[in-house]
């Protein structure tokens, strides 16, 4: 976990300020959900053999000897209050962003931290491919529009239980011939979770998967056609996209679609990929009944805020800065200290940014830091100022000064600021 200082803000606001715009243009909602669920929330929706629940969850009891977990994702959440509220009853899809942190207890490295940050948006209700073709547009509007060029999104399906069922069969009659060649933990995954071997980093266990069946090469008429219609959503969208079949989520709920972004930033030198996706997600038409709610179809993406900020910074976006102050307040004496705080109120509601060393006494230190800050103009409110209702303006530059009623200062300021 790590804390984000003031400078590197801007690009935090930046990735904020794109990713709700779009959000909302797209007719998205936000929600804003608790940090900490019951466990088996996401126990039950994130799958117990996946490594999110397997190494990577803080989990604790509370004072009342609930079990709860710190959010791993936001999807599970999204689900429960879909149904806790109720929200069956609104006009379909409902269609639902959020942000926030998450945590995951995996080792610490450049792209993945204990604590990190997701933006991502839900929608909820429907199941034409149209929809996830929509999402996927928005992820990729969010990433190009942060100024992260070369975007890939690799796609594929993973069928239906129906058709999934029959596939990881084939699949672990294949495994199982290889099962010497695969590393520990994929031996182990053969009986908990054997698509997760087909994203193992493992030289050995990528050269396994390269001759292993493919989920989409067996999915059932449905499924095949649904994926078939995004595909040809996506074409007509002009959104770069690649068929990857080693690609099947850590996360149990997905159904038919699923999807990440990839930069073409950070593969290295010999091409092999070890690159950190900026999110995915997917198609989860089985979740919302299985949590005890109605048969609800959805798709969503979340996209990780850290690694688009990486990119950004390694990209060299240029990320937009507040404005430096034009206008220093120095004041002199305890009575104009007390008049300046007033005055800097004036300015401040009439828009003006004011830059001020309220803290210090001396006149001279004061000027010294408005000459340091370069701002246009200084007022000074001295002892005689403040008792006769005047303010001096200095112009930096040539170093004039006039006195001016202290009830036009705002407007005069106003007048030199526009020069
Ligand atoms: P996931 O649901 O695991 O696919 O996560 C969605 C996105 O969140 C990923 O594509 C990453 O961009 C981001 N993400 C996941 N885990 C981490 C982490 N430990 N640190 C930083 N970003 C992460």
């Amino acid at each position: 976990m790590r804390d984000i200082l003031p400078q590197e803000q801007p690009y935090w606001q930046q990735v904020r300020r794109v990713s709700e715009k779009v959000a909302t243009d797209f007719g998205y909602q936000r929600v804003d959900l608790p940090l900490v669920e019951f466990t088996n929330l996401f126990t039950r929706s994130i799958g117990s053999g996946t490594d999110i629940i397997e190494k990577e969850m803080y989990s604790f009891s509370t004072k009342g000897g609930e079990r709860v977990s710190l959010r791993p994702e936001f999807t599970a959440g999204v689900a429960r209050a879909y149904i806790q509220h109720g929200m069956h009853i609104l006009p379909r899809p409902v269609k639902l962003y959020y942000t926030g942190s998450c945590y995951r207890y995996d080792r610490p490295q450049e792209g993945r931290w204990r604590e990190f940050y997701q933006f991502g948006c839900e929608v909820i209700g429907e199941q034409n491919p149209v929809l996830d073709a929509q999402i996927i547009q928005m992820g990729w509007r969010i990433i190009h529009q942060l100024g992260i060029r070369n975007v890939k999104v690799h796609v594929s399906s993973i069928g239906c239980p129906a058709c999934r069922k029959n596939y990881r069969n084939l699949l672990v009659h294949y495994l199982e011939s290889k099962k010497q060649k695969l590393c520990i933990d994929c031996k182990r995954k053969l009986d908990t979770n054997p698509l997760r071997i087909l994203d193992c980093k493992e030289d050995k266990c990528i050269q396994v998967r390269t001759n292993a069946p493919q989920s989409i090469d067996h999915l059932c008429d449905e499924c095949r056609i649904h994926f078939k219609e995004l595909l040809e959503y996506l074409e007509e969208l002009g959104i770069p996209f690649e068929l990857d079949s080693a690609l099947v989520r850590g996360l149990d709920y997905y159904t038919k679609t699923v999807f990440e972004f990839f930069s073409a930033l950070g593969s290295d030198d010999s091409g092999k990929s070890k690159r950190n996706a900026l999110g995915g997600g997917g198609r989860y038409d089985q979740l919302i009944k299985m949590l005890g709610g109605e048969d609800t179809p959805a798709v969503g993406f979340g996209l990780g805020l850290d690694r688009l900020v990486i990119e950004m910074k390694k990209l060299g976006v240029r990320v937009h800065k507040e404005p430096n102050p034009r206008i220093f307040l120095a004041q002199l004496g305890n009575f104009a200290k007390r008049k300046s705080l007033r005055l800097f109120e004036s300015l401040e509601r009439a828009g003006i940014m004011v830059a001020e060393s309220f803290g210090r006494g001396s006149l001279k230190s004061q000027m010294k830091i408005a000459g340091r800050l370069g701002v246009e103009v200084t007022l000074i409110l001295g002892q005689k100022e403040a008792l006769d209702g005047t303010v001096i303006m200095k112009d930096m530059a040539s170093g004039n000064q006039e006195i001016i009623d202290a009830g036009k200062i705002v407007d005069e300021v106003k007048k030199r600021l526009k020069k």
